[in-house]
This record gives structure tokens, sequence and C-alpha cells, in this order.
């Protein structure tokens, strides 16, 4: 056996040091279990899905709110050989059906909270031959799912004879359909280790540390970073079934948590909170934010509230997902970045025209001076093997070893990286590039426009010109924003809208990220 662990052997490992320590606290069903008891768990439920035909690298789906069961479920088709394959439960039927088809899932394991649209999508969920319910307690359950209780408890108690390769696949992790159809992410059990590595090293996770799980487990975020990493450490996570901001700080309390790591605007929620319920927080030693920029104002009330010492980091689901960090003993002096690379990563800035086929070698000549801005190229050892099913789109991503972000940003003189947009976004007007984050920061900046997205439109003269998406309170004309933009200063003339649509709302994708390509195809 490779010296490197696979997913399942983490949790073998951890339970040989630390079989008594808690590793799952799930408050919602009461359920507390060591580090020994849930090895045991899912060594059960591994056996039982090999028993009911589960073989490896069959794929495994869960169509699952946080849950002690997410996580016996996760280890256990692990340890069977399968591939994980988590799905958004906030998906409509036929974008479940979309990704079970796509990664040709034979296993769906489902809950009460999904089971509406299990049923509404059965029909098209071809190639899923068994259904598992994890709510197996509640009367008038789906007489065509097995009990997922019933399942493990059935399963045999002896570690599985099942050999997984840290360099077999681990997960397809679809990808949350910001600027498109959702990717899956192919992803190795090498790949987690690695990850496992630089998080636990920059982090400073350790088996003392508590840590909640509130963001949901089906992103890669809160699997990789929270339960995985803590799990390789021989922590303990508390699970939140479902995200609520007085529940999670009632949970921090009566925990002792010491590590939260939620998306920025989450930061937010959780403050307001702090005046709903008593709250202490003394526990916190650490809090992170991610997905999107941290307002100053809002970091600064955060640490008086929680905690002195917060980090944030950059990624994606192809990065498995963390790349940079920000840590912090340097967010004082570099706020608005999103940190510099991890162990064993680099970053690169490159010229967003360039480059695009999959055999022009990313050399240093392609890579642009700091300050200047173009897309955003990874490496390091996490990144993933491929797309699944799409060779032409992992070309088009790996280029010569970099994974192509499609992210626009810089780097400072001191190697801080600084997000601006997404790349596919930039509008190119007259020859000039335009950052859409330029114009809708000014735009937020007048009290009527609640949300807005600036997205180019074709244009025989221009190439494409500038069209603004808006959603006002109603008290604001076309006219006087339009005169808004030029009296400001920091927005150059061919960077102002040429044309306003007001509507009362803008497509979001589920975790609430603007998809402008769908405003784009409206047009
Ligand atoms: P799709 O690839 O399907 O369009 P997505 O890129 O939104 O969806 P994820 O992998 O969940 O899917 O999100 C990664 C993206 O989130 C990054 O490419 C980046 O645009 C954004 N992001 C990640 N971390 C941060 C951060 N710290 N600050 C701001 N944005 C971030
Ligand atoms: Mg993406």
């Amino acid at each position: 056996m490779s010296s490197l662990p696979t997913v399942p052997e983490t949790l073998a490992r951890a339970t040989r040091t630390y079989p008594d320590r808690e590793a799952i606290v799930y408050p919602d069903k009461d359920v507390r279990l060591t580090y020994a008891e849930l090895d045991d768990r899912v060594t059960q439920c591994a056996n039982a899905l090999r028993a009911r035909g589960v073989e490896t690298d069959d794929r495994v789906s869960l169509l699952l709110h946080n849950s002690a069961e997410f996580a016996i479920a996760l280890f256990g088709l692990l340890r069977a050989g399968a591939v994980f394959n988590p799905v958004n439960y906030r998906l409509a039927p036929d974008e479940v059906g979309y990704i079970l088809e796509d990664s040709g899932s034979t296993h769906l394991i489902f809950e009460e909270a999904t089971r509406e649209t299990v049923e509404r999508g059965r029909e098209r969920f071809e190639t899923v031959e068994e259904y598992v319910y994890v709510d197996d307690d509640v009367e008038d359950g789906p007489a065509y799912a097995t009990g997922f209780h019933e399942l493990v408890d059935g399963g045999a108690t002896t570690t599985p004879n099942v050999t997984v390769d840290p360099t077999d696949q681990y997960a397809i992790m679809y990808t949350s359909g910001t600027t498109g159809r959702p990717k899956g992410v192919v992803h190795s059990h090498r790949d987690a280790t690695y990850h496992n590595m630089l998080y636990t090293g920059q982090t400073g996770v350790n088996f003392t540390d508590i840590g909640i799980s509130a963001m949901p487990l089906y992103h890669n975020a809160e699997l990789n970073c929270g339960l995985l990493s803590r799990v390789n450490v021989g922590a303990k996570t508390v699970i939140c079934h479902d995200f609520d901001p007085q529940r999670t700080l009632e949970l921090v309390d009566e925990e002792r948590a010491t590590h939260l790591f939620v998306a920025s605007r989450v930061w937010r929620q959780l403050l307001e909170a702090t005046d709903e319920v008593p709250f202490d927080g003394s526990s916190l030693e650490l809090g992170i934010y991610g997905a999107a920029p941290m307002p100053p104002s809002l970091l600064e009330s955060c640490r008086e509230r929680f905690t002195e010492r917060y980090a944030t980091a950059y990624g994606m689901t192809e990065m498995g997902p963390c790349a940079t960090f920000l840590l912090p003993f340097e967010i004082d002096q570099h706020r608005e970045s999103v940190g510099r690379p991890g162990p064993n990563h680099e970053v690169r800035i490159v010229e967003p025209t360039e480059n695009e086929s999959p055999d022009d070698p990313v050399t240093p000549s392609d890579t642009l001076e700091a300050g200047q801005t173009g897309e955003i190229a990874l490496r390091g050892p996490p990144m993933m093997d491929r797309y699944w099913n799409a060779p032409e789109k992992t070309a088009e991503a790996i280029r010569d070893g970099w994974f192509f972000t499609g992210d626009a940003g810089y780097l400072d003189d001191d190697g801080y990286l600084y997000l601006v947009d997404r790349i596919d976004d930039m509008i190119i007007s007259g020859g000039e590039n335009i950052y859409p984050t330029d114009v809708e920061n000014v735009l937020y900046q007048h009290d009527a426009v609640l949300e807005a997205a600036i997205v180019g439109e074709e244009s025989e003269e221009w190439g494409e010109v500038v069209v603004a998406y808006v959603v006002t309170d109603g008290s604001v004309t076309e006219s006087a924003l339009d005169e808004f933009c030029s009296d400001h200063d920091s927005l150059a003339a061919f960077k102002r809208p040429r044309r306003y649509e007001f509507r009362d709302e803008l497509p979001k994708n589920p975790s609430g990220k603007i998809q402008k390509f769908k405003l784009r195809d409206d047009q």
C-alpha cells in the first residue's frame, strides 16, 4: 500500500490514533460518534453497499443535506471502492437528472427533504438502479427505496476486501454552474490527501479543534476544508443540517467550536444574529471566509465580535478547492487580496486572449507583469485530473499542466493576488477591455440600485457594447442612472452602459451567484 492514504484510509488512520475522541456530532438527531464508532459504521456501510451490488468505480450519488448519515455514506461508499458524487439538494429535478445521467450514477442516496425532487425526476434518472432513503425512521417512506439505517445495520463488521489506490478516482463533483452548465470535476484520492495536507498546514487545524459544518457538504469547500481536513487530523466536526445563523451561534457556544469557515455573506448573517440570541463566542480561535470578497468594515466588525484571527482562501472545485491563502498575520496589510499561493502552488497571470489552443505552452513571455490584469492560471498537487466526459473542456482548461481558471485578476509587487472578474464576462468594446465589476461597483453606489449585472452585447461598430441589467427600488430612471455614471470620475466614458434593462430579478445559481450567460443568451 502506498504511504499516501486514500480518503477512507485517512479515517482509518485517525481512528487508530484517536479512537475515543469524538469525530462527528449531529445535534439535530442527538448523534455523537467517536472515531471508533464512525469507523465501524463506515465499514458496515461499505460492506452493505458491496452486498447490494456496488462495485469498484461505480458512481454513488448523495442528494442530502448535511447529516451524520452524509458522513457515513461518504466514507462508506469510498471504502466500498465507489466514486462519490455529491449533488446540490437545491437543484431542480431536471438539473439533478442531468448530473446523474452525466456521471452514470447507479445508486442515489436521498432523504425526506429531497424526496419530492426524486419523485418528480425519477423517470429520467435512467442510470439509477437503486434508491437508498436516509429518513427511514419516518412513516410512509418511499416503497421503491431501501432504508439507509437498515442497510448499514445489516452490513458486515470486518474491513471489506477492496483495493483502493490513491490514484483512483475519489469523486466527481459538479461546479456551481455560474458560467454555464455545471462541469463534472474528477478528483483522485491523492488530490484530496494533498489538499488535506495543504489546508491543515495553512490553518493549523489539529486534533483538539472543533469545527462547525454550517455550509453544505455537497460543495467541496465545506467537504474538503471542513469535514475531510478535520478527519485527517482527528478533530471534531459539528454538523448543521441546514444553515441557520442563530442555530450556528448556539452550536458554537454549546460545542465550544474553535474554527468556523463560512462564505463572506454568511458572516454578515451571523453578525446580525448575535443581536437575536445570547452569544459568547469565546471559544472561536479562527474565522475563515471565502467565495466572495469581504467588505473591510464587515471584516472589522467580525473581528471585534467573533475572533481577532481571520483568514481567507481562493480556489475552485477544480483545484480541490483552495489554491491561495491570506493568513491572519497578513490580513491587515492586504485586506482586498485573496493571498499568495499555498505551499507547492503557483499562480500566473496570463494574457487572456492568447493560449487558446491546448498545444500552446504557457511560457514566461505570456505572463503579465505585476499590476496587469489577465487570466489567473494555477497549478498545484490537488488539481483535478480532468472534467468528466468532456475532453475538449479539459483541454481548454488544463494547458501545459496549468489550470486556466476563467477568473481575471492581478498580482501586486509582493505577489499577492487580487480578483477582478470572470474572463468570460470581460467585455471588449472598441478594442478596450472592460471588466464588469468596475461598472457594477459604481452602480451599486446608487441608493436605488439593489442588484446590477454588466454584460456585453454584440455591436457591429464596437464589437461589443456595455449593457446594464439592474434591479432597483423603482425610484430611478435610465437617464438618472446614466447621469450618475457620467458624473463618476472613476468610470471612463467607454465603460458607461449604452443601455439599461430593468428587471424584477436576475438569474442566479443555487449559491446565489449571478448567471450572466443567461442574460447574454436572452439578448
Ligand atoms: P462554474 O465553473 O460552473 O461556472 P463556479 O466557478 O462558480 O461555477 P465553484 O468552483 O463553486 O464554481 O466556484 C469557484 C469560483 O468562485 C472561482 O472561479 C471564483 O470566481 C469564485 N471564488 C472563489 N474563491 C473566491 C474568493 N475568495 N473571493 C471571490 N471569489 C471567489
Ligand atoms: Mg468555475
